[in-house]
C-alpha cells in the first residue's frame, strides 16, 4: 500500500504532522489502530505504543503528544481511570479518544465525564472515522487552550491575572526548589488610588491602572511576571544573583517611576505605589504562604506612610496576631461583662470636699486579673470597639453615679468620663450621651467629659462644633493630659471648655526638676487667666500638695487622697472624708 498517497488529505492542504500515543494492551488491535492512522496520515503521524496504564505514564513523562488514543480495558485498570489522570490539570489540555468494544449509553456517558474529547467503537474504525475524530479533537484542543489563555489574562491591562500568577508562583517554587535559588514576590498597591476612582470617575481609573500596567511592562524588560491580581493591586515575581539587593532596587525603581505624575482628563494624576516583598524560602515555601507574607509586607509599608516598600518582618505578623487576638477578647469583654469601672475622687482642696470622681475603667480578664487600661485602649481605639466599650462606660458611669448620689454625703459628687478620639468624632455620639442620660436619669450638671489635649488639636476647627453641641446639651467639658499636646491659645479661648487638668508628668518631678515647677506654675497661671479652672492630676505627696497649692491651684485628684477605687470602696471613702 502506498500509504503517502492514499494518505487522506483535506482538498489542497498537507494534514498537519501529529504526535501520538496509543495506549492498546491487545497487539493486534493495536497494529490495526496504526494501520488506520498510517491510511488517514501517512508519514504525517508519529505514533508511540505503550500497551499498558504504567508505561503509558511513563511516556507522558517523557514526551509531548498532541492526542491519546487510549483502550477503554487496560488489563487491570481501565482507559477511564488513565483519561481521568492525563486530564486532571485544568491549566493543560490534553485530548483524549477512548477506543472501546462496546456501544452503549453508559459508556459515553462515562467517558464524557472523565474528560475524553470522544470515544469509537473499535469494531466501526476506520480510517476516516479515525481522522474526523482526531481532527475534531485537535481543534476543541485549540479552542480550549484559547480559552484557557484568555482566562489567565487580564483583559484591561493584558498582563497576567490571578490564575496565571498562582500558577506561574507555583511553578516558579518548584523550580527554585530544585536549583537551590532564591527570589522575590513583589506585591505592589497604588496609593490613593480609590480616590482617582471616586472623584474621577471608573474610565479614568481604568486609564490609570492601564498606564500602570504599561509602565510596569517598561520598568521590568526580563522579569519572570508581571501580574494584575485585581483593583489596584499587582505582582511580580523576580530572581536576583542577590536577592535581597536586585528586590531592594526594582522597589526603589518601581516607586520612581510609578510616582511620576499622568495626565488623564485634563488632570494631573499623581498616585505612588506602596510594595511589600517576600523572599523564597525565608518568607514562605508554598505560594498561599509566600503571598500572606508579601501582603503583610505590603501592608507594613501602607503603615509606614505609603510610597515606600517593606520586607516581611514576622515580628510584625506578631504583633498583628497579638492585636487581632486582644480585639477578639475586648469583644468577648463587652459581650460578657468583664469590665468595671474603678472611680478616684477629684478632691477641692480648700473646702476639704470630694467635688466629683473619675470613671477609670478596669478589665477583669478572665486569665490575666485585674487589667488596666493601659494594656488595652490603644488596641480598642484602633477598630470600632472602642465605641462598644465607651457606650458601656458612659451607662454605667452615669448609672453608680445616681446610685452614689442616694447618700447623703455624696449628693452633689458627680462624676467625669474620659472620651477618646474615635468616640470624640463618633457621628452618634451625641444620640448615646442623651440615652445614657435619659435611662440613668443623671443630672446632666454632673456630668463632665474629658478630652485628651492632642484629640482636640488634631482637629481644631471641625472639633468646635462639635464641643458647642455637647456644651448646649448642659454638659461640663474638661481637656485631659494639658500641656502634652500642642494647644493653641486661639483655640483654648475659643473652646467651651471649664477645666484643664494639668498630666501628671508635670507634677511628678515638681520636686526635683525646677524646670517642672515652672511649666506647672506657667500652665496653672495660664488656665486660671483663661477663666478655666484648673485640676492638678497626680499629686502623690504632701509636699507636691503644697507646692501646687501655693501656685493657686486647689483642686486635687492623685494618690496621695486616694487611687481609684471600686463602686463601693468609693462610696465608703467618700462618706468617710466629706
Ligand atoms: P487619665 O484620664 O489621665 O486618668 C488618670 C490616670 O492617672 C489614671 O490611670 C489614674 O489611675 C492615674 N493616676 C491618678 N492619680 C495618680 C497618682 O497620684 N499617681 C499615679 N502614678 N497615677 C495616678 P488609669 O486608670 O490607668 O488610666 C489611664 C488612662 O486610660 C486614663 O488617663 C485615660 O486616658 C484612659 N482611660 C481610663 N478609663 C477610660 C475610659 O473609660 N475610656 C477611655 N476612652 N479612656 C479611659
Ligand atoms: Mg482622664
Ligand atoms: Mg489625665
Amino acid at each position: 500500500m502506498n500509504v503517502k498517497n492514499n494518505a487522506l488529505k483535506e482538498e489542497g492542504s498537507e494534514l498537519p504532522s501529529i504526535r501520538l500515543l496509543l495506549v492498546e494492551d491487545d497487539e493486534d488491535d493495536y497494529i490495526l489502530a496504526e494501520d488506520y492512522l498510517k491510511e488517514a496520515y501517512g508519514s504525517n503521524v508519529d505514533i508511540f505504543w505503550a500497551s499498558n496504564f504504567d508505561k503509558a505514564l511513563e511516556l507522558i513523562a517523557q514526551h509531548s503528544f498532541d492526542i491519546f488514543l487510549i483502550d477503554y480495558m487496560l488489563g487491570e485498570k481501565t482507559g477511564i481511570e488513565l483519561t481521568r489522570t492525563i486530564t486532571s490539570n485544568t491549566f493543560v489540555v490534553n485530548a483524549v479518544i477512548l477506543l472501546t468494544g462496546l456501544d452503549n449509553r453508559e459508556v459515553d456517558i462515562e467517558a464524557t465525564q472523565s474528560g475524553a474529547m470522544d470515544y469509537l467503537v473499535k469494531q466501526e474504525l476506520n480510517a476516516s472515522l479515525l481522522e474526523r475524530s482526531i481532527r475534531y479533537a485537535l481543534k476543541r484542543k485549540r479552542i480550549e487552550e484559547k480559552l484557557i489563555a484568555l482566562a489567565q489574562h487580564d483583559p484591561l491591562t493584558g498582563l497576567a491575572n490571578r490564575t496565571k500568577f498562582n500558577l506561574a508562583l507555583s511553578e516558579k517554587i518548584q523550580q527554585a526548589r530544585r536549583d537551590n535559588h532564591q527570589f522575590a514576590v513583589l506585591l505592589l498597591d497604588l496609593d490613593n488610588f480609590k480616590d482617582v476612582n471616586d472623584t474621577l470617575g471608573h474610565s479614568t481609573g481604568d486609564a490609570l491602572l492601564k498606564i500602570t500596567a504599561k509602565r510596569l511592562n517598561e520598568t521590568l524588560r526580563g522579569i519572570d511576571m508581571i501580574a494584575r491580581l485585581g483593583g489596584d493591586e499587582f505582582s511580580i515575581i523576580a530572581q536576583f544573583n542577590h536577592v535581597g539587593q536586585g528586590s531592594a532596587q526594582i522597589a526603589e525603581r518601581l516607586i520612581r517611576e510609578l510616582s511620576i505624575a499622568v495626565e488623564l482628563d485634563y488632570h494631573q494624576i499623581k498616585t505612588g505605589v506602596s510594595i511589600g516583598i517576600a523572599i523564597y524560602p525565608h518568607d514562605g515555601v508554598t505560594p498561599e504562604a509566600l503571598l500572606k507574607s508579601a501582603d503583610l509586607a505590603m501592608y507594613k509599608s501602607k503603615r509606614g506612610g505609603r510610597g515606600t516598600y517593606r520586607y516581611y518582618d514576622p515580628e510584625f505578623e506578631l504583633e498583628l496576631t497579638q492585636t487581632k487576638k486582644l480585639q477578639d477578647e475586648l469583644q468577648l469583654a463587652v459581650e460578657s461583662n468583664q469590665f468595671e469601672l474603678y472611680f478616684q475622687p477629684i478632691i477641692d482642696t480648700e473646702h476639704k470636699k470630694v467635688i466629683k470622681a473619675e470613671a477609670l475603667i478596669r478589665w477583669n480578664h478572665p486569665q490575666r486579673g485585674l487589667v488596666g487600661p493601659a494594656e488595652f485602649i490603644e488596641t480598642a481605639e484602633k477598630n470600632s470597639m472602642i465605641l462598644a466599650i465607651g457606650k458601656w462606660v458612659l451607662h454605667n458611669a452615669f448609672g453608680h453615679c445616681v446610685e452614689w448620689q442616694k447618700q447623703p454625703q455624696l449628693t452633689d459628687v458627680g462624676v467625669t468620663v474620659n472620651l477618646s478620639a474615635h468616640q470624640f468624632y463618633d457621628e452618634d455620639l451625641i444620640a448615646k450621651i442623651t440615652k445614657a442620660i435619659a435611662k440613668t436619669g443623671l443630672d446632666e450638671r454632673h456630668i463632665t467629659l474629658e478630652i485628651t489635649e492632642t484629640t482636640l488639636m488634631e482637629n481644631a476647627d471641625d472639633i468646635i462644633e462639635r464641643l458647642n453641641t455637647l456644651h448646649s446639651l448642659g454638659l461640663d467639658l474638661a481637656i485631659d493630659d494639658f500641656g502634652t499636646g500642642y494647644s493653641s491659645l486661639a483655640y483654648l479661648k475659643r473652646f467651651p471648655v471649664s477645666t484643664l487638668k494639668v498630666d501628671r508628668s508635670f507634677v511628678s518631678d515638681i520636686e526635683v526638676d525646677d524646670d517642672d515647677k515652672v511649666i506647672t506654675q506657667a500652665i496653672i497661671n495660664l488656665g486660671q487667666s483663661l477663666n478655666k479652672k484648673v485640676i492638678a492630676e497626680g499629686i502623690e505627696s504632701q509636699q507636691q500638695l503644697s507646692t501646687i497649692n501655693e501656685f493657686g491651684c486647689t483642686h486635687i485628684q492623685g494618690y496621695y487622697y486616694a487611687k481609684p477605687m471600686p463602686l463601693n470602696t468609693f462610696i465608703a471613702w467618700v462618706k468617710d472624708f466629706n
